[in-house]
């Protein structure tokens, strides 16, 4: 069974009348649970690949699939968490983290699971709280719970811990990892950060420079079961 399947992936933007490349040929397949990093230099196109598997985009050349269907549009089981997750400044917290299924009108059945993300990233004390009370690893905590709300099969993670002091980010990436164990999602995660990759992933996807196509690919042998 898979999870995400990406088979011949080219694509291009628009830029002062040419096109710029920024995927090339890329085919990669993701195992339901497994958790993969991909690796590469800034501006290579890693973003747009993690856009083109949340539905947010479609591949010029290719295809992206899910459990083998094309996946065509944002989808709540597809979560992406990016590195500026903006929470809404005029919500606390709670409703912050309301608002994916709040929009579904999933609010009266599923409304009990915000407090159990509230404690799985260890914000239960906070649910009142505005964003700006909170430390910068606090609203990223509360970024990945708005995400997490949703019980989402794939995780998309464009370098969700960048801007966080060096502690914070060690902090935040263990969290992520003991959640990851527990939740059961598939994660792919963006970085440049090859300890990152190490650390969090089963298997890591290294990419060229711009346009990107994989140049490697390890398989991380983790302490962790
Ligand atoms: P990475 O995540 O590896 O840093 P991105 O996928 O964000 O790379 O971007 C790859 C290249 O495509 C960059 O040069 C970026 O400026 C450009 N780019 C990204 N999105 C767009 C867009 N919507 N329109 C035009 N160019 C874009
Ligand atoms: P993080 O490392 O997650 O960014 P901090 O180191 O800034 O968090 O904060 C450590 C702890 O201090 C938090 O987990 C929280 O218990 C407490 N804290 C931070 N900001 C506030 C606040 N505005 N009000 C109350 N407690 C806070």
């Amino acid at each position: 069974s898979i999870a995400l399947d990406v088979e011949g992936v080219s694509h291009l933007y628009e830029r002062d009348g040419g096109a710029l490349q920024v995927l090339d040929n890329v085919s990669l397949t993701i195992a339901p649970g497994e958790f993969v990093a991909l690796l590469g230099p800034s501006g290579c196109g890693k973003s747009t690949l993690l856009r083109l598997a949340a539905g947010l985009e479609t591949a010029a050349t290719g295809k992206v699939l899910e459990d083998g269907r094309p996946i065509t549009a944002p989808n709540p089981d597809r979560i992406l968490v990016f590195q500026d997750a903006t929470l809404f400044p005029w919500r606390t917290v709670r409703d912050n983290i309301a608002t994916g299924l709040e929009a579904r009108g999933l609010l009266g059945t599923k409304g009990y699971r915000i407090d159990e993300v509230l404690k799985l990233v260890k914000l239960e004390g906070f649910a009142d709280f505005y964003p700006h009370q909170l430390s910068g690893g606090m609203a990223q905590r509360a970024a990945l719970a708005r995400a997490l709300v949703n019980d989402p099969k794939l995780l998309l993670l464009d370098e969700p811990f960048g801007k966080l002091d060096s502690l914070t980010r060690l902090r935040m990436q263990n969290e992520l990892l003991d959640l990851w164990k527990s939740a059961g999602f598939t994660a792919l995660l963006v970085t440049h950060d090859v300890e990152e990759a190490l650390l969090l992933a089963d298997r890591v996807i290294v990419l060229s420079d711009r346009p990107a196509s994989i140049v490697a690919e390890i398989r991380v042998d983790q302490p962790h079961p």
